[in-house]
């Protein structure tokens, strides 16, 4: 039997990615969507979460595609009425939202899935397989992120991004952080931290990020928002037996130079959401990884912060 599922925040993602991956997977049947200016044909519409889950007592779980300052209030709502909750990326606006929901969904025995869509690229399971290679005696020695982007170009209009709790440049930028924490076999701490405010915005436009490893890895990141030309999603570690280079936001990865996986851009990544929730909700099991989003916190509690010019969505 299908599990019958709420969809909160019909936005760009939404429409893109999550519709047609539950649309595809027969575990799961899209019954009501909870948005307050939008709507799918053919399907039950409310305009908020309370309204949908006190009309549709019949749904099994909620998927929240909304902007991370809208998860918390979701979510818990959700939870509280009994259903499973999978939460889009970035988990939440603030980190003690994340703990408090985890602890929800342990109270109510319901399945949590706070998602990283990234982790599901193509190349992201070989990559880690390379990492963790110890057997060829590999040894990292470095590793660089590049997260550049034009920001008017995916994700014109989007407010929410600059609006506090939106991320900024961290709101693509987390996705190679998700990726990182499930490649490396050590943990990273963020160093130092250099964040670029636009003087009318509440969250930055680029990023430095010196991070280090328990191994004393180091790996430089940079974020920017300003990028024009070509578009940059790239990871690259470097190890005493070859270089890694994850690209195209993981869909691309090459070994010492030898192209190894060639995938679409976001190829899988939604279908292997639904299918891990699905998993979960069978199980009765969460998960909860919130090591990027920590990253990213620890990086606006320790970054050196520079105002920069004033950004227009
Ligand atoms: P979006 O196009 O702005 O859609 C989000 C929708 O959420 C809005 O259309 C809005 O619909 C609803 N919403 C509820 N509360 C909101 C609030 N406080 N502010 C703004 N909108 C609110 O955004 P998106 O690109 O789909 O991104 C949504 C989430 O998915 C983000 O966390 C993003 O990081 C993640 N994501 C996006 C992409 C991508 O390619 N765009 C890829 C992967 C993940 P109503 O007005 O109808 O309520």
């Amino acid at each position: 039997m299908s599990l019958k599922l709420g969809l909160v925040g019909i936005g760009k993602i939404a429409r893109d990615q999550h519709i047609p991956a539950i649309a595809a997977d027969p575990r799961f049947e899209l019954v009501a969507t909870a948005s307050r200016n939008a709507s799918v044909d053919g399907i039950a519409a409310f305009t908020s979460v309370e309204a949908m889950l006190a009309a549709m007592p019949e749904l099994d779980a909620i998927s929240i595609c909304t902007p991370p300052q809208a998860h918390f209030t979701a979510a818990l709502a959700a939870l509280r009425a009994g259903k499973h909750v999978m939460l889009e990326k970035p988990p939440a606006a603030t980190t003690r939202e994340i703990t408090l929901l985890q602890a929800e969904a342990a109270r109510h025995g319901r399945t949590l899935f706070q998602t990283w869509h990234s982790r599901f690229a193509a190349g992201v399971a070989p990559a880690r397989d390379w990492a963790r290679d110890w057997a060829r005696g590999r040894t990292l020695t470095g590793g660089r992120i590049l997260w550049k982007e034009d920001v008017h170009q995916w994700h014109p209009g989007q407010q929410w991004i600059f609006d506090a709790g939106g991320l900024g440049v961290f709101d693509p930028g987390i996705n190679a952080l998700s990726m990182l924490t499930a490649v490396l076999a050590d943990e990273a701490v963020v160093h130092k931290a250099v964040l670029a405010f636009p003087e009318n915005q509440q969250a930055p436009i680029a990023a430095q990020l010196d991070l280090r490893t328990e191994a004393g890895l180091r790996v430089e990141a940079e974020f920017d928002f300003r990028q024009k030309g070509e578009q940059t999603w790239d990871i690259e570690l470097h190890s005493t037996a070859g270089e890694l280079r994850l690209s195209r936001g993981g869909s691309r990865l090459e070994l010492d130079g030898r192209v190894v996986v060639d995938a679409e851009a976001m190829a899988g990544e939604y279908s292997g959401l639904y299918a891990r929730f699905a998993e979960l909700c069978a199980a009765g099991q969460s998960e909860v990884d919130w090591r990027p989003f920590q990253l990213v916190a620890d990086a606006f509690l320790i970054g050196e912060r520079r105002t920069v010019a004033a950004h227009q969505v």
